[in-house]
């Protein structure tokens, strides 16, 4: 190696720098000198001396040390490279980050941070109900989908990723989805899919996905009990109830994601989607969904009682909360109530032929 070694520096010597004498915009190139005043030498011209307790940081772009001096011209200004120049400095300055009262400066940002902070806190702690109804019709599709996409892979991660997607049995599928999805007048970026899980539940998250797991359709006796299902689930979509359970649950962490615009930051994501997995809407996001679902199976001519005697079969009279998402839906019977109560003889076509029905119960082999 043959390089030139690297500059020696005494630090008392000094070093390079500009300074700019407030006075003309001429750029002055001057040796410092660390004396008793910081010393700024510049050949042919009367030596400038600062105090070091004059002396402020000044705003300057990165990598410069921008100084100015509370005793000199108020636009003179000292730019310094060197980073070991500047370091050497800075030590001997021992008011440099001080601030006269009402200027705007870095006290003023950390006041600002501060009373952001304090305002979410605040939501989090008094108003996170009120937040979440608020701020739900508020947050973009475009977030929505990310949020869906992220909750897929925890899904697919606790479920398995096995998509049935034989072809008779997603034709009768698709077929189902697509005469409730038009019936409640819901556009075609709802995302549903059947995922081969003996775990006998169906579940939507933001972004329009749905998914039926096969283990519901081999309990189902009839294709209204799945329409049915798919139709609460619908609910659950049009009112956004994912979304709202995602700032209602995950309040913190949302909260900040949406004031940094960093929710797909990786770490807040993830706890965010574990919580759209694992939690349970609640007792008014299910009654409103199940009022919903009554009305959907009403408008296509079919009676909702299946509904309600399928998550019946399921849960039985005792609910296990921990069984699944469906399961800890409160209060079975109640819901079997309701849906009997709405109960009417069919005024519309099967939703399904025999032979769809048997695709879809076997779609998933
Ligand atoms: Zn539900």
């Amino acid at each position: 190696m043959d390089s030139a070694p690297p500059r020696e520096l005494d630090p008392t010597e000094g070093g390079p720098a500009v300074y700019f004498d407030g006075s003309s915009s001429r750029r002055h190139q001057v040796t410092l000198g660390f004396r008793d005043r910081l010393e700024l030498d510049e050949t042919g011209e009367p030596t400038v001396a600062w105090s070091y307790d004059d002396i402020r940081r000044a705003d300057g772009p990165p990598g410069v040390l921008r100084l100015r001096c509370v005793s000199a011209p108020a636009l003179a200004r000292l730019e310094i490279r060197d980073a070991s120049v500047a370091s050497e400095l800075t030590s001997r300055c021992p008011r440099l980050d001080e601030h006269a009262p009402g200027r705007h400066g870095v006290g003023a940002i950390i006041g600002w941070s501060l009373a952001a902070v304090v305002s979410i806190v605040a939501v989090i702690v008094f108003g996170v109900p009120l937040a979440a109804d608020r701020l739900t019709p508020l947050v973009p599709q475009a977030l929505e989908r990310r949020l869906g996409d992220a909750a897929d892979v925890q899904v697919k991660a606790i479920f398995g990723d096995k998509v049935c997607n034989g072809t008779a049995g997603q034709q009768a599928f698709g077929k189902l989805m697509d005469r409730l999805r038009e019936t409640a007048g819901l556009d075609n970026s709802v995302l549903a899919s059947v995922l081969a899980t003996p775990v006998a539940n169906a579940f939507a998250l933001p972004g329009g996905r749905i998914y039926l797991f096969s283990g519901l359709l081999a309990k189902a006796e009839n294709p209204d009990e799945i329409a049915g299902v798919l139709a609460h689930e619908l609910g659950h979509l049009k009112h956004r109830d994912g979304t709202r359970n995602v700032i209602y649950n995950g309040g913190t962490s949302f909260l900040i994601g949406l004031l940094f615009g960093d929710i797909t930051g990786s770490g807040a994501l993830i706890l965010i989607s574990r919580t759209l997995v694992n939690s349970s809407y609640s007792r008014e996001a299910e009654q409103d969904a199940d009022a919903f679902a009554i009305d959907l199976m009403h408008k296509l001519g079919r009676s909702p009682k299946g509904l309600g005697e399928l998550l019946f079969r399921v849960t039985g009279k005792d609910v296990d909360k921990n069984l699944s998402i469906l399961a800890s839906h409160p209060l079975t019977e109640d819901r079997l109530a309701r849906m009997q109560a709405a109960d009417r003889p069919p005024s519309g076509p099967p939703l399904l032929t025999d032979a769809e029905w048997l695709a879809l119960k076997t779609a998933c082999g």
